[in-house]
């Protein structure tokens, strides 16, 4: 701890008690590491499941307590410290010390940054108006959950990304009138083809959710103090009691890059998610990498897949057993009575193969990029997806005509 200002001192600080930051600290014990953990995190709750936020917990279906990734106890048991409701606003990579918004300083050994990132807000009037919703957090869902409970009956979705597209799937379970707006010509436009997002619309649209695409929004109007609509760019407006924003996150990384390290779009780091400063991990939503899935491309992938590889490739490196960060990129989502599965990135794709009729919402689509199966998108078909994975990491090339034939199971086209 040379140089360390501190008087508290912890050999692995991890900033952000999210998936990551938890998965790191589980995986730190789990490789044999005695040494003192401690997470620190900003939210007051202990880390919690994210992804239930837009579909189960916001159904009312799942309570806090099963959205958990681990019990209070466990952490305990695991001597995983918890400093909660606090957020490290500096640090001292030469030092090896954070700051805290309470101005209190900690000392690490290694440090793991596993912040995630903060939704990304409208720019328009009316943005903070109240009735003006992110999904991000637990606080975000409970006090969208109090506006309806209150009767709040029509809402405006801003935004065809999956978290728009859940969060307005459930909105329809408790007869709210959903209108949903993406500005792009599709939704999912930038995550998934064309047969996916035309299937998704018309889903939708079948659950009574008036979806405009194309649609340009202008600002959002209120009565002083709370939401009435949104104005649209040709003038008319959506009146709403909610609208819910989904359209990205910025990852937080604002102290790392004013420290020195090296990013842009998140912080740069390795195969190890060694980040450019010493002894400096990131990990998960904020983590850049370059992702072999990706043709080596540094992106940063947002999903529980890799917070959780990451968490774990970044404590091996600690615990002196590295093992080079190369999982393969996986993701779901639930809507209505629909499972999507994903494996594999299809950004890039050159050629989509329909296996299936999406009439029968069961069916797949398979992205094919220089001939390689490079991802699949799998609706209410795991075996496609369970299979489709070997396809995937092997990059085989496979005739379309032949991954087109649903009668044929994919696992008999990778042996062939
Ligand atoms: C509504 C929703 C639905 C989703 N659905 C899916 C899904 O179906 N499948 C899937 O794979 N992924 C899904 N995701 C994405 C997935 O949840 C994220 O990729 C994952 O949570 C990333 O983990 P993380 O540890 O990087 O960040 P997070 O889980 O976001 O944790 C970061 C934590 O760090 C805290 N923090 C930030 N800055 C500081 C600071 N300076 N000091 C202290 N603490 C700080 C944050 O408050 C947060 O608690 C969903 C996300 C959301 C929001």
């Amino acid at each position: 701890m040379a140089g360390s200002t501190a008087t508290e001192h912890a050999d692995v600080v991890i900033v952000g008690a999210g998936h990551g930051g938890a998965q790191a600290a589980i995986a730190l014990r789990q490789n044999g590491f005695e040494g003192r953990v401690l997470v620190i995190g900003r939210e007051p709750e202990i880390p919690y499941e994210r992804p239930p936020l837009s579909k189960e917990y916001l159904a009312r279906e799942k309570t806090f307590d099963r959205i958990c990734i681990r019990p209070a106890q466990f952490w305990e048991d695991k001597r995983v410290e918890m400093r909660l409701s606090s957020e490290v606003v500096s640090l001292d990579p030469a030092g090896h010390t954070v700051k805290l918004a309470d101005g209190s300083e900690v000392g690490y050994g290694k440090l793991i940054w596993a912040t995630g990132g903060d939704p990304r807000r409208l720019s328009c009037m009316g943005a903070d108006l109240a009735g003006v919703h992110a999904v991000r957090t637990k606080e975000d869902v409970d006090r969208l959950m109090r506006e309806l409970d209150a009767g709040a009956k029509r809402a405006v979705v801003i935004g065809g990304g999956y978290i728009g597209l859940e969060a307005a799937a459930v909105l329809t379970k408790f007869d709210v009138n959903v209108t949903l707006i993406e500005a792009l010509p599709r939704v999912l436009a930038r995550v998934a083809g064309e047969a996916l997002s035309e299937f998704y619309q018309a889903e939708h649209r079948a659950h009574g959710v008036d979806l405009r695409t194309g649609a340009a929004m202008d600002c959002i109007e209120g009565d002083g103090t709370k939401v009435t609509g949104v104005k649209m760019a040709d003038g008319s407006v959506l009146p709403a009691d909610i609208v819910i924003v989904g359209i990205g996150i910025i990852p937080c990384i604002g102290p790392l890059i004013t420290a020195g390290a090296s990013g842009g779009n998140g912080v740069d780091v390795d195969e190890f998610c060694r980040t450019s400063l010493p002894d400096v991990y990131a990990i998960g939503d904020c983590a850049a990498h370059a992702n072999d899935f990706a043709d080596g491309a540094v992106i940063r992938l947002e999903s529980v897949q890799n917070a959780n590889d990451m968490g774990t490739t970044a404590a091996k490196d600690i615990c002196g057993a590295p093992v080079p960060y190369k999982a393969t990129p996986w993701f779901w989502s639930n809507q209505y009575d629909l499972r999507l599965q994903t494996v594999g990135l299809s950004t890039g794709h050159d050629n989509a193969v329909l296996r299936g009729d999406p009439a029968t919402r069961s069916f797949s689509v398979v992205y094919i990029k220089q001939g390689k199966v490079v991802a699949l998108d799998c609706v209410n078909m795991v075996k496609d997806y369970v299979q489709g994975k070997k396809l995937v990491e092997a990059r085989a090339q496979i005739a379309p005509e032949l991954l087109a034939d649903a009668s044929v199971p994919l696992k008999e086209m990778i042996q062939g």
